[in-house]
């Protein structure tokens, strides 16, 4: 079905032609015609759903809402829609009211991490900031799915300036990443605001967007948009498209908006059964990414979210989607495989691996290719002992300002200064044993 049939079929939604073929590049047009109910999606495709059919989406619905843009449902493949990877991401299934045992309601403790609404602070030097709880398509894949859409939460200019507010009061975040939601669903002048009170904030380095919009909406990247994320800078922006489908012509133009605007793109994936779990797709997907200056960034293993379980895969394919990357394509196209920890543990890297043993002077490792080398380390190296006093070091770090550096986790024990040799999970019978038996042992602080 060719471009203009599909129009034409909106057309049938009282909406003309010439209105289509004038509008269709307009993005509030675009959000006013999104399909946001199944009798739009049966009048739009001919598709009648059966009377069952309708009742368990009608379900889905209520818990989880729709949301398609014109753009994004014109990319639909009508012949074989069930298989096809752009109406799996938009359209609701009914497993989608599937509980799991191990689904969460919230499997990254967001919320409990979050010191002001709106804000999560997990990692020491950065926060993510949930500006927007609306997006122009709502994924089915969503982690988040829970609280986007829902209108009576969408965040005030009070609760962003409580954001703000915290922000400013935290000396310790230098990376402040917009989400939602779609930030881009806000407009321009409310955007504007956002960022230029972040910019005031002087330990703010760099500020970080994620919008899926050039992916499910490349209209709203419009010229007007650029100009001022351009006054802006250092800004980063991550977009989110999981199939090679997706980057159209007009995908691919607002890409190209935002490259020339100096905005270093990255792109999230998430892995999703039925949708690109497979190396081929993947590999097309990075590289038609690169061609168009976006640099795979993370790909995600599907989360906890309920409603998510049909779209999980086993680790084990995405650990086979990087080692069918790394090394037989460019080391700028491989993302970083991630699991993101329930429980609110943060981002987990998971990747093949490569070294394979260890002797004292070597170590062996493997390639792409299956073959098993040898690296033979330096039979002299005098290790730095670091106290952290970095002007009395030969390593010519010369700050500017005190940095008060502290070692968290994994880095602590590594650290020469810090005496930390262990760090003991809290709720072990031993740790427990050990506060009965009041001062012989004396409980680790951490
Ligand atoms: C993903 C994420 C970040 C950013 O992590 P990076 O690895 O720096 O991209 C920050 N805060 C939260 C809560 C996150 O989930």
């Amino acid at each position: 079905m060719d471009i203009l049939t599909k129009m034409r079929r909106f057309a049938e939604q009282d909406v003309s032609e010439e209105e289509i073929t004038k509008n269709w590049r307009d993005y509030r047009w675009q959000l006013r015609h999104a399909v946001r109910d199944l009798k739009t999606f049966e009048g739009l495709t001919g598709i009648e759903l059966s009377r069952e059919e309708k009742t368990s989406y009608q379900k889905v619905l209520e818990k989880f809402p729709l949301s398609i843009t014109p753009y994004y449902f014109s990319l639909i493949n009508f012949d074989d829609y069930r298989n096809d990877p752009i109406f799996i991401q938009a359209f609701p299934s009914p497993r989608e009211l599937n509980i799991t045992r191990y689904d969460l309601k919230d499997p990254l403790l967001e919320e409990k991490d979050s010191p002001v609404p709106l804000i999560t602070h997990r990692y020491p030097d950065r926060v993510l900031f949930l500006v927007s709880n609306m997006c122009a398509m709502y994924c089915r894949h969503c982690t988040r799915k829970r609280r986007v859409g829902d209108r009576d939460s969408i965040p005030d200019r009070d609760e962003i300036r409580r954001g703000l507010e915290y922000i400013r009061a935290t000396p310790a975040v230098r990376d402040v990443l917009l989400s939602g939601g779609d930030p881009f669903l806000l407009d321009d002048d409310y955007l504007d605001w956002i960022l230029t009170e972040l910019g005031e904030i002087p330990h703010v380095e760099v500020v970080r967007i994620g919008t899926r919009t050039p992916a499910v909406l490349p209209y709203r990247i419009t010229d007007n948009l650029v100009a001022m994320l351009k006054r802006h800078h250092p800004l980063w922006i991550n977009t989110h498209f999981n199939h090679p489908r997706e980057l159209t012509t007009s995908a691919r133009e607002a890409l190209r908006k935002l490259a020339d605007a100096g905005i270093p793109l990255g792109n999230q994936s998430v892995l999703l059964a039925g949708v690109n779990d497979c190396p081929r797709i993947m590999k097309k997907l990075v590289h038609k990414l690169v061609q168009n200056r976006v640099r795979p960034y993370y790909l995600y293993q599907c989360d906890l979210s309920e409603g998510l379980s049909h779209f999980r895969t086993p680790v084990g394919k995405g650990i086979e989607i990087i080692e069918s990357l790394i090394g037989h394509t460019s080391g700028f196209a491989v993302p970083t495989y991630v699991i993101d920890a329930p429980g609110g543990g943060g981002k987990i890297p998971v990747m093949p691996n490569y070294l394979i043993s260890w002797s004292t002077n070597k170590v062996i490792l493997r390639n792409y290719e299956g073959v098993i080398t040898s690296y033979k380390e330096p039979d002299s190296y005098e290790p730095t002992f670091c106290d952290r006093n970095c002007d009395e070091c030969d390593l010519q770090l010369h700050l500017e300002e005190g940095d008060e550096f502290k070692a968290i986790g994994i880095a602590k024990l590594l650290s020469d200064w810090d005496r930390t040799i262990t760090l003991i999970p809290e709720n072990t019978e031993r740790v427990e044993r050990r506060d009965r038996d009041d001062g012989e042992f004396t409980k680790p602080k951490f």
